[in-house]
């Protein structure tokens, strides 16, 4: 007897994330469709599945392609994500990842599509009263980015209650490294982070690494981030599926390795993991930076069994080097 595959719309599958959730996805015997509009995304990173082009605000095109090949449930990662551009121009961030989920969830209630895995953020807590962060923590984001997802998240459970949406939010802390296999890694068009800029600073094929920030109370000045493979991220999203169909409650759900790493710590496993120097300045802050950032990650691990391969920081930046190298070709 055959099983007919469960087909997976992925909106903003052709990013980071999204495409390493695709690897995820195909390799657990599920068809990602993926549905893009490459504003950001690669369509090179798109290796699992179809691609669409379209837009989550465009409701005639999402009906065509829910039409076309039925989906069993979402993902939904498409969104801007540039902290800095949300606070410079905010209307954009509403109008697409406010709008834009609305219109997807119109879209999934017409369809009577019920299963929702979100990609949320731990931008939505903004600076916390107490570490590490639990989903019990309170949501006060202190950037229109993180309101952006915050607001999602809350017309997600009201569009799951109202319609029998089971849905899960996953909350990532600092999305890091790329595919072991090299298939995909991280390559965002202006590049902000952290690990891929100290990368090419080390290299040589970028400018000194610019640390925003030393005198923050944490114990080098620098900011704390707790970095989490994006592999294991993936894994998070098709463990989350599974969860709902198992009849998991609708809830949000942590992502992170629960470590707090200084730039400066970065700097240094980057210095080791490639040998090279990164060279770097000190500058101020920036803009919307919360000091630390570390998560509580209990319930992912013992209500979707989740556990992450790669937990050391030198782990991750090997994998996001191996990347570099070979993309920068
Ligand atoms: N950061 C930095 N220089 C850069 C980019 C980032 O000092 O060129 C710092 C940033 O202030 C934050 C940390 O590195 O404390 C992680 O930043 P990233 O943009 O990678 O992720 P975020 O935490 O903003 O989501």
């Amino acid at each position: 007897m055959t099983v007919e595959k469960k087909t997976i719309l992925v909106t903003g599958g052709a990013s980071y994330i999204g495409s390493h959730t695709c690897k995820a996805l195909a390799a657990a015997g599920y068809v990602p469709l993926v549905y893009d509009n490459l504003i950001h995304g690669h369509q090179s990173a798109v290796q699992w599945g179809n691609l669409e082009q379209g837009d989550i605000a465009d409701r005639a095109r999402l009906n065509a392609v829910i039409e076309r090949y039925h989906p069993n449930a979402v993902m939904h990662f498409a969104a801007f994500a540039y902290i800095g551009e949300s606070v410079s121009d905010p209307g954009k961030y509403y109008r697409n990842n406010v709008a834009g989920t609305l219109t997807l969830l119109e879209a999934m209630r017409d369809h009577r599509i019920n299963r929702l895995v979100f990609s949320s953020s731990c931008a939505t807590y903004g600076i916390p009263d107490q570490l590490p962060i639990t989903e019990a923590t309170p949501q006060r984001p202190i950037n229109p980015y993180g309101a952006s997802k915050l607001m999602a998240e809350r017309m997600i459970a009201d569009f799951g209650a109202a319609h029998e949406i089971g849905w899960i939010a996953l909350r990532y802390f600092n999305a890091a490294g790329a595919d072991p296999d090299q298939e995909i890694g991280e390559a965002h068009d202006p590049e902000t982070h952290l690990i891929p800029l100290a990368i090419r600073a080390a290299s040589g094929r970028g400018p000194s690494l610019t640390i925003f920030g030393s005198d923050y109370d944490t114990p080098d000045g620098t900011c704390l981030r707790d970095y989490v493979h994006v592999s294991d991220l993936a894994a998070a999203h098709v463990l989350a599926l599974a969860a709902l169909d198992q009849g998991l409650p609708s809830q949000a759900i942590n992502l992170g390795n629960g470590d707090g790493y200084s730039v400066l710590d970065i700097v240094a496993a980057v210095k080791r993991v490639t040998g090279l120097d990164v060279p770097y300045c000190l500058a101020p802050r920036r803009h919307g930076d919360p000091p630390i950032l570390i998560s509580d990650a209990t319930r992912a691990r013992t209500l979707l069994g989740w556990a992450s391969q790669r937990t050391s920081i030198e782990s991750i930046v090997e994998t996001a080097w191996a990347w570099h190298q070979r993309a920068d070709r």
